[in-house]
């Protein structure tokens, strides 16, 4: 076995493995149609390695030949597919399926040709040029880049562009007087290098993207309470910090707030009606905290809105507004009553967290002896603001 029939074997044991790869990390990844895709277009390409073995090895040459071209078009048009499904777009199957179609037909025209001129090597490697050339547009162009997707989009027009560099390879150093002599060229060995070099990075650059993916997906939900739908107490802390990372100047405010008698509800309504009090109430908290607020359920009946760039008095204001709103929450019991303690604190940076965490506690707990439905602030200016259910 020569050098480059060496590559294609290598070829094609690599890109079946990323074709796997892809499948299995489909069953666990939310962008399941589009790692199918890239998983069965590194099979189908794969495929084209044993097409290049048929053509040096077995007959009939012509046949093979437009197999091994058809296998790799097909597999990077599938491919084109998955990584635009990636980043949220859609090409049409039909108009692929026909750019595929009338590729092959070309190369089945241009096949008699003398291989090696500058118009036979332009024809054949345009196809796949254009087709990887769609891929690193779409990556190139998404809203939203992170430096994977730059790389991606840089990496594919590197591919693309390495195609057209692949013409030009081929009427320099010439790419066999027959399609049977092709495999016993120095071409062939460059390009079947170069073309195990662009799998392998390609290949896991895409799985960089869906392992990524996948851990973003399970951090959202590690971080989210189901009952409520709000942040878990480790959500609220990790988008507060990030919240103070973005500004780090300004007065911003915590509220703490606790449902009153809550094991009281359970007993008399049951645990599904105590449950859906702590839907309803979290949703009124969300729905009246000002955008840019953190809201979280701590755990149990206890929930906290973090306020950035918002002073105390305004927190206080605002956590009136959700003391009133608490009395008259829509979908319960009609002669179940809702009330919530509520606790307020200053928060003037990350360092500061813990203790206005621990100020607005004592404060809600201060709201809790003053007789419940109030809200205290942790200051000694604070005061407490009630009103009867
Ligand atoms: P206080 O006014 O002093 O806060 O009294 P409370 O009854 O609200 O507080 P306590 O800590 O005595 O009881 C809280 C109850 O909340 C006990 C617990 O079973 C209930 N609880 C905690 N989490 C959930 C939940 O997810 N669903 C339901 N239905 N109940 C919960
Ligand atoms: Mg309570
Ligand atoms: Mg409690």
């Amino acid at each position: 076995m020569n050098g480059a029939a060496f590559f294609l074997v290598v070829n094609f044991v690599v890109a079946l493995s990323f074709s796997v790869v892809f499948v299995v990390v489909a069953m666990r990844s939310h962008s399941r149609t589009a790692a199918i895709w890239l998983g069965v277009g590194f099979g189908v390409a794969s495929l084209s390695a044993i097409c290049e073995l048929f053509v040096a090895y077995a007959g009939p040459t012509r046949f093979w030949a437009l197999c091994a071209f058809a296998t790799v078009l097909c597999g990077m048009a599938m491919l084109t597919i998955g990584i635009a499904q990636m980043y949220g777009r859609s090409i049409p199957l039909p108009i692929a399926s026909l750019y595929v179609l009338a590729s092959v037909m070309l190369a089945y025209l241009i096949y008699e040709l003398p291989r090696g001129t500058p118009m036979q090597a332009l024809l054949y490697q345009g196809p796949f040029a254009l087709v990887v050339l769609v891929g690193a547009m779409t990556v190139m162009l998404a809203r939203q880049r992170t430096t994977l997707d730059l790389f991606l989009g840089i990496l594919l027009t590197i591919t693309s562009a390495h195609f057209v560099g692949k013409a030009g390879l081929a009427v320099w150093v010439g790419s066999g007087a027959t399609a049977k002599d092709y495999v016993y060229t120095d071409y062939a060995l460059i390009s079947q290098s170069l073309t195990a070099v662009l799998i392998v990075t390609v290949g896991l650059t895409l799985l960089a993207k869906l392992v990524l993916e996948i851990l973003a997906v399970h951090r959202t939900e590690s971080e989210v309470d189901s009952l409520s739908g709000l942040a878990n107490r480790r959500g609220f802390e990790r988008q507060i910090h990030e919240a103070l990372r973005q500004c780090r100047r300004g007065q911003h405010a915590i509220i703490i707030t606790d449902l009153d008698h809550f094991k009281r509800i359970n007993d008399t309504y049951g645990h599904h009606t105590g449950d859906q009090v702590i839907r309803i109430f979290a949703e009124a908290l969300r729905s009246k905290a000002p955008q840019g607020s953190v809201v979280g359920r701590l755990g149990g009946e206890e929930f906290a809105v973090f306020l950035p760039q918002t002073s105390v008095q305004e927190a206080r204001r605002l956590a009136q507004t959700f003391r009133l709103a608490t009395m008259s929450l829509q979908g319960l019991p009609p002669a179940l009553c809702v009330t919530a303690s509520f606790g307020v604190a200053a928060v003037s940076s990350a360092d500061d967290l813990d203790m206005a965490y621990r100020q607005a506690d004592v404060a809600l707990y201060r709201a809790k002896g003053a007789g419940r439905n109030r809200v205290e602030l942790a200051t000694s200016v604070g005061q407490s603001v009630a009103a009867p259910c």
